[in-house]
């Protein structure tokens, strides 16, 4: 027997790790930096891993108890209630879980280009067709209403990824309100957050107060440091909220997750540093990188290098390892992701020896 016909799907390129590609170069991971996957170089609250700790004893029981908590912390810290936010098993899980509740067989979504791939994934996933809209180059990939709307055509979901990846771009929140308003009410437009807390900017949580049509994606992925347990929340309108029960894998979020959520929230210091860490080392990209980059609300820094999977190679044979952005429609740009500032000033010297070279 076969699998459905999945050749319209795509397979999702992550970055890549430093233990295969330590392996491949017979190199010492310890010798590697990593900044290609936008993960915190702090690594996790060290609250969050003595609560990974704690929790071991009890990852014999389902979670309940454990993911109510963090429901009801989550909705505190952002003033609604429990029901309108949506645990997953990641941001990556929102995104599903959104799908799940939107698409009906046909329905069509509207995604960046270039952007984050699960969008498009997620919607094919569920039986949806993808349509893009570009965010151009030319216009240094600035993120404007009519950036979307011009491509608009009464798609289901929208999708904006503000600050953006791989661009570091956002959305003034003038801009989302305009496409929530300019658009049908059927018309779901999804915020993703995922980098929100690397902004100085307002989240696009009072839009989802206001209206019904907006919602937002979040993860502890980033500025929580907490990729590997997976874990991220949606943050949806209350007049359909209640349609999580009707579309989430049951204990969307692992015990060892949801502890460690709660113990990520609570520290402070740790997120303080991560953010002032990846605004210092952004600045510290923009100016010393012999190279045009773009202004980034991130923890990563888009730059133009020329021929990037060649410059992304060269520079791993130095040890350090940076996004190479063809997968993402852009042959000629790397990402770097912020790292701790040595991490960072070694990536921008290696980076700065293969450009001359
Ligand atoms: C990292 C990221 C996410 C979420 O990733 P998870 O690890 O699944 O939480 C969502 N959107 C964008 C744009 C991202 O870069």
């Amino acid at each position: 027997m076969e699998p459905r016909d999945l050749s319209g799907h795509t397979v999702y390129q992550a970055g890549r790790g430093v233990e295969e590609v330590a392996r491949e170069l017979g190199l010492d991971p310890d010798d590697l930096v990593k900044l290609a996957s936008n993960e915190n170089p702090f690594g996790p609250s060290p609250d969050a891993v003595a609560a990974i700790r704690d929790a071991a004893g009890s990852a014999s029981s389902y979670p309940k108890a454990s993911h109510a908590d963090l429901v009801e912390k989550l909705a505190d810290r952002w003033d609604v209630a429990p029901e309108q936010v949506w645990l997953a098993n990641g941001g990556d899980g929102v995104l599903d879980y959104l799908s799940r509740a939107m698409l009906a067989p046909g329905d069509q979504v509207l995604v960046p280009d270039p952007g984050f791939a699960y969008y498009g994934m997620s919607a094919r996933y569920h039986h949806g067709e993808v349509r893009e809209y570009g965010v151009s180059k030319a216009d240094d990939f600035a993120l404007t209403a009519e950036t979307v709307l011009d491509d608009y055509d009464g798609e289901r979901v929208v999708y904006l990824t503000s600050p953006h990846n791989p661009t570091g771009k956002r959305f003034d929140l003038d801009a989302i309100e305009s496409i929530a308003a300019e658009t049908d009410p059927d018309t779901l437009v999804v915020v993703d957050e995922a980098y929100g807390e690397f902004a100085d900017a307002p989240s696009a949580v009072e839009l989802v107060d206001e209206r019904e049509d907006v919602a937002l994606v979040r993860t502890f992925s980033k500025v929580y440091g907490l990729a590997g347990v997976r874990l991220g929340y949606g943050i949806v309108p209350e007049a359909w909220a209640d349609a999580y029960a009707r579309v989430n894998t049951p204990f969307a979020a692992s015990e060892i997750a949801c502890r460690a959520g709660l113990a990520a929230l609570d520290d402070d210091e740790h997120a303080r540093k991560t953010v002032e860490t990846a605004a210092w080392a952004r600045e510290y990209v923009r100016e010393n990188l012999d190279a045009p980059t773009w202004e980034s609300h991130g923890n990563f820094v888009l730059a133009e290098v020329g021929d990037a999977s060649a410059v992304a190679d060269e520079l791993q044979r130095r040890g350090v390892i940076v996004r190479d952005c063809t997968s993402f429609g852009l042959p000629d740009c790397v990402r770097i992701t912020c790292g701790t500032e040595a991490e960072t000033e070694r990536a921008v010297a290696a980076l700065n020896e293969v450009l001359a070279s």
